[in-house]
């Protein structure tokens, strides 16, 4: 059980960022946002996904012009993302939007931010402030920016965390003299060490809520592995309020993954059917890698979050795929299917999607009227040893149930 770090909370729209909340699942949209159709088509099948709050981009006094019908039409808060223009800052908290995310890199002029501010507190609405390693060093006064890069060659990594700090602390003492804390944070860089560091100084620093997210992750293959490592990191030892994973393709994977990696923390709770299935080995005998594909995408019509294990043999098999509701177990062009321990059917390679399936189905509509419970019995399949083979190729199994 992870115990999490009990920050300030703050609400967007209807969603609690911080304090006992659950972590939020974060996404932005990829679409221009003063194309109101295509916004709002994305924002719907991403809080369809199961994303909580979207953040939409707002270079041009077009996009925020685009707000009002956004808005109206959006099932989830809206966050308005600003840069360098505090101007649209102030059309975005006008149009109604539930939070804004400023960059003190770009949006330093004070009575500019004290306008923000003001605005925000008129309609509370929080505001996230967030640095990235690429905006934290000195542009415009010579002798400082010097000063950056001498530290920044002896180094890289301490100089970057603790200009982000000292940027983020620099900001909010605006806040704090505008007595606005209504405020969420975030640290990010490229480098998932890099954010580790950032996050853990950040937090050291403030009980403010935090946004994790690794910037400019690239596409999901690689982003992934260097968001997971981070987040999951620093999730894991109680770190983060929100969370954002971001990767240069359709963002509805930033979802789907921010999700998995909240449930397979225990962030959150499953509400669609896991698969488990192994990594196959030479003992295998099917073309497990092609049906464990297609068992996934027929699970995700399954809105009951059923254990499924797709298993190459019996040999580990039946331990790893232990707690599994419906399972099967594969041998020579044929597999056993069982449901909760129970042997159900022996069914050929051909036939093994839809049984497999259909079993899933039955047991989560018996799930869903009452009539069974999910991981009631703790179910340990044993496997004989030797594995004998009866005349049919299927493998007898002896099922242990413990309660
Ligand atoms: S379950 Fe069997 S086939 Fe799959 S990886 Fe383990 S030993 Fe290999």
């Amino acid at each position: 059980m992870i115990s999490r770090k009990k920050t300030r909370q703050v609400l967007v729209g209807g969603v609690p960022i911080g304090g006992d909340a659950p972590v939020a699942i974060q996404s932005m949209t990829s679409t221009y946002t003063y194309d109101v159709d295509a916004t709002v088509g994305q924002i719907r099948r991403l809080a369809e996904a199961g994303c909580d709050i979207v953040r939409v981009a707002v270079p041009d006094k077009r996009d925020t012009d685009a707000l009002p019908a956004i808005l109206d039409q959006s099932p989830v808060p809206i966050v308005a993302d600003v840069h360098f223009h505090f101007q649209r800052a102030l059309e975005a908290i006008e149009a109604g939007v539930h939070k804004i995310r400023l960059n003190p890199g770009n949006i330093k002029d004070r009575k500019q931010v004290d306008r923000v501010i003001a605005a925000c507190r008129e309609r509370s609405i929080p505001i996230r402030v967030g640095v990235n390693e690429g905006s934290v060093v000195e542009r415009k006064d010579k002798d400082l920016r010097t000063a950056q890069m001498g530290s920044l060659a002896a180094d890289r990594r301490s100089t970057l965390i603790r200009l982000m700090v000292e940027t983020l602390e620099d900001y909010m003492r605006i806040f704090d003299e505008n007595d606005f804390h209504d405020v969420v944070l975030s640290a990010k860089s490229i480098d998932a060490g890099m954010v580790i560091d950032a996050y853990r100084a950040v937090s050291e620093r403030f009980d403010l809520p935090l946004h994790l997210g690794v910037t400019h992750a690239g596409p999901p293959e690689t982003g992934r592995i260097r968001s997971i490592a981070a987040l999951g990191s620093l999730l894991s030892t109680g770190i983060g309020d929100t969370i954002r994973i971001s990767y240069a393709a359709d963002p509805i994977h930033e979802v789907e993954d921010a999700k998995e990696l909240l449930c397979s923390l225990g962030l959150r709770n499953r509400v669609e059917p896991e698969l488990i299935a192994c990594p196959t080995c030479g003992r295998i005998e099917i073309d497990l890698i092609k049906l464990v594909a297609e068992v996934r995408l027929k699970l995700a019509t399954i809105k009951t979050p059923v254990k499924v294990a797709v298993m190459g043999c019996v040999v580990n098999g039946p331990g790893e795929a232990e707690g599994a509701d419906v399972a099967v177990f594969a041998g020579k062009g044929r597999g056993i299917i069982y449901v909760q321990g129970e042997q159900k059917r022996t069914v050929t390679e051909a036939e093994m999607l839809d049984a497999l399936y259909e079993e899933a189905v039955a047991f989560a509509a018996r799930v869903e009227r009452g009539e069974a419970e999910l991981s009631t019995a703790r179910v340990n399949i044993a496997p004989p040893d030797p594995l004998p083979r009866k005349t049919d190729g299927s493998v007898p199994l002896a099922v242990v149930r413990e309660r």
